[in-house]
Parts: structure tokens; C-alpha cells; sequence
């Protein structure tokens, strides 16, 4: 037999079940909710999947937003399951107006659920959750918030707002592991899924994930032990930081990468109020190609990225996100940026974009 080296790994214990709800509880500490939370073993794309396969159902309407792919993903599954969806789009890129969502609610009396995203890390927009969510409430209207990026990017205060299920992953602005996430769920919310066709014996029921809860915070199947420890230094990290500094670093972050790129001349594509401080999108200058911007700054070491989804595939993305909210990282997504236009013998003032970034970390 061939010798094979000691890996820790080989021996990871189990983690201890009665560790599940302070997990839990923690995480509800930082969407600032005392709604039930709930553990998804899977990355965040199969907790929204399970929370429109848990809602929908013949007879149900829904307004969905859609502001990058996951929003058309999720307006799918409602649909799937029989569920009424008007898409209420977005121009490409670009955030969704709270009068746009007025109109929509006004003119379809029927639905009675709401899903839009909060900040798009597709695309570098932030959608007015506030307004949005207080245009729902108002008229009874449940809200389905995936705040996967957002979550320790921008504030958000489920029960202050009133959202009704909100969903998030560990693995953006919170830095934390990518196998696993979460969701917060309103009595209201459990009364509309808690029915008698509710889909049950499914890795995507919620009612299914309710009952695992309710018997003493386990779940169902073998939980995968590493990823439990990973949240669990995760949320270590994250409440030692904190989460109001958190979300100052990836403000600051945001608004160095805008100044910085400002100083380049750069036209920016959302204005500071409706941008994500998790992305900065950019769209580059006629001239130039994004996807030799982001080849050239991979040459260098930078990892800057094309833009996701119908209209955002000509803008560069200057990632902010989690560990790389910071000075170093934002700096040299700037000097990258510039020395790319540079290269291609486009104007770039990288004195001036360093030292604009220098004085928001400096100030
Ligand atoms: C990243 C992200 C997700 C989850 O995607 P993963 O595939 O789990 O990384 C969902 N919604 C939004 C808005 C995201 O930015």
C-alpha cells in the first residue's frame, strides 16, 4: 500500500450538535432579527431555491425583481411551482426605482409576495431596500430579501425594516466559508409556507428544516463538520471586528475605489448612492475592451472581473468584498485599472488616483 502522508483533515471531529442554535442565534444577532433562523448545508443559491420552492404554489402572486441572474433564477423556481410572477426588471445594471415597484403593486392588487435582492455584487448596484420594503409592509405584502451579498456590506436591520425572510451566505462581505448559508423567517412568512401542500421529504423544504429546528437545533442528513467550523471562526472573526466596523471598512473601501477611479477620469456606473459597497463597477473608455483591462491586471497579479448578467458584461468589477475591503486591495485594483488604460495609450493619472485613495484611508 502507498504511504500517504498525516493530513489533520482525515480526522475532523464531529461538530457538536448542541452547537447549531448558537450558530444560529448569532447569526440572527447580526441581521439584527428574533424571526426563527434557519442552517442550509449548501451555498446560498440553494437557500433561495428552497425558499421559493417552499412558497410557491398555484394560486400564489408574486411581483419578483430582477436586477441580475439570481433574480431571474428565483422568479423561476416561484413559477415552477405554479406560482403567478410578474418580473419587474431592471434597465440592465441598474438598480430598481421604489416608483417603479409603487406602480407595479399598485396594478396588481393580487400579490401578496415580494423577492428582490438588496446589493449586487453582478454588478456593483444597491436597490433602495428601505423604501421597498416599507412599500410592501404598507400594504401587507410579504418580503423576500436576498441579502447574500449585502450582508456585512450595508446596514440590515430585518426586524426594523420588517423583512420577512431574508437570506444570506458567510462567503462575501463576511468573509466566511461558501458551503454553508442561512435565513431569517417571520411567523407571517412560516404561516404562508406551513401549509398543507407544502413540500416535505425535499432538501429544499423549509418545513422540513423547521422540524429538524424544533427537535433541538440539529440537521437533517450528516452535517458536514468542516463547514460548521469555519462559521464558527467566521462569526469569531466577525464579532470581534464587529459589525458596524464591518460595514464602515467596506464603505471606506467604496468610496476610496470611487475617488481613486474619479481621479482617472473614469465614468463610473452608478452614482455613490445607488452603488454597492461591495463592487465598483466601471465602464471602461471607448478603446478599450474590459476583458483586456482584466487580463492585463491578471498579469500583474490583480483580480479585477468582467460584469455578470444581460447589460453588464462591458463593465470591469473592482472587488471589494470581505478580506479584500481594504487598502492594499483597493489600491491596487485602482493602480491596475489605470495602468491598463495606460498600456493601451489611453490617458491615466495614477499619481492622482493613488493619492485620492490615500487621503480616504488617510482622513
Ligand atoms: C453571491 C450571491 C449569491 C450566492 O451565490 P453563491 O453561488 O452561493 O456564491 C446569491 N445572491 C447574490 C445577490 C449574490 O451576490
Amino acid at each position: 500500500m502507498t504511504e500517504v502522508a498525516w493530513n489533520p483533515l482525515y480526522g475532523a471531529p464531529v461538530y457538536p450538535a448542541e452547537r447549531y442554535a448558537a450558530l444560529a442565534r448569532r447569526i440572527g444577532a447580526i441581521l439584527k432579527t428574533d424571526n426563527d433562523v434557519l442552517l442550509v448545508q449548501a451555498e446560498a443559491v440553494v437557500a433561495l431555491e428552497a425558499v421559493a420552492t417552499s412558497l410557491a404554489r398555484p394560486g400564489l402572486s408574486a411581483l419578483n425583481v430582477v436586477t441580475s441572474p439570481y433574480g431571474s433564477w428565483f422568479g423561476q423556481w416561484l413559477r415552477r411551482g405554479g406560482a403567478d410572477v410578474i418580473d419587474l426588471v431592471a434597465q440592465p445594471g441598474r438598480p430598481i426605482e421604489a416608483g417603479a415597484i409603487a406602480v407595479a403593486l399598485d396594478a396588481n392588487p393580487a400579490v401578496s409576495v415580494l423577492a428582490l435582492v438588496h446589493a449586487e455584487s453582478a454588478s456593483g448596484i444597491l436597490n433602495p431596500l428601505p423604501q421597498i420594503v416599507a412599500l410592501a409592509a404598507a400594504r401587507g405584502i410579504l418580503t423576500i430579501v436576498d441579502a447574500v451579498a449585502s450582508v456585512g456590506g450595508h446596514a440590515l436591520d430585518v426586524d426594523a425594516l420588517g423583512i420577512d425572510i431574508a437570506v444570506i451566505g458567510p462567503q462575501k462581505a463576511l468573509g466566511g466559508p461558501a458551503g454553508i448559508s442561512a435565513l431569517s423567517v417571520s411567523r407571517r412568512a412560516w404561516e404562508l409556507i406551513l401549509h398543507d401542500e407544502a413540500p416535505h421529504d425535499s432538501i429544499l423544504s423549509l418545513a422540513d428544516l423547521k422540524a429538524w429546528a424544533d427537535a433541538g437545533g440539529a440537521l437533517p442528513g450528516t452535517p458536514a463538520p468542516l463547514e460548521f467550523f469555519a462559521l464558527e471562526a467566521a462569526l469569531d472573526r466577525v464579532e470581534a471586528e464587529g459589525l458596524g466596523q464591518i460595514v464602515a471598512r467596506h464603505e471606506r473601501a467604496a468610496s476610496a475605489s470611487r475617488a481613486g477611479l474619479a481621479a482617472l477620469g473614469a465614468s463610473l456606473w452608478v452614482p455613490g448612492e445607488h452603488a454597492s459597497n461591495l463592487v465598483t463597477a466601471v465602464s471602461p473608455p471607448s478603446g478599450i475592451e474590459a476583458s483586456s483591462i482584466t487580463g492585463f491586471a491578471a498579469a500583474l497579479g490583480i483580480d479585477l472581473s468582467p460584469g455578470v448578467g444581460t447589460g453588464s458584461s462591458h463593465l470591469v468589477r473592482l472587488n471589494h468584498t470581505g478580506p479584500r475591503a481594504n487598502f492594499q486591495s483597493v489600491l491596487a485594483n485602482v493602480a491596475a485599472y489605470g495602468a491598463a488604460l495606460r498600456r493601451a495609450g489611453l490617458p491615466a493619472n495614477i499619481d492622482a488616483a493613488s493619492e485620492a485613495v490615500v487621503r480616504i484611508y488617510s482622513s
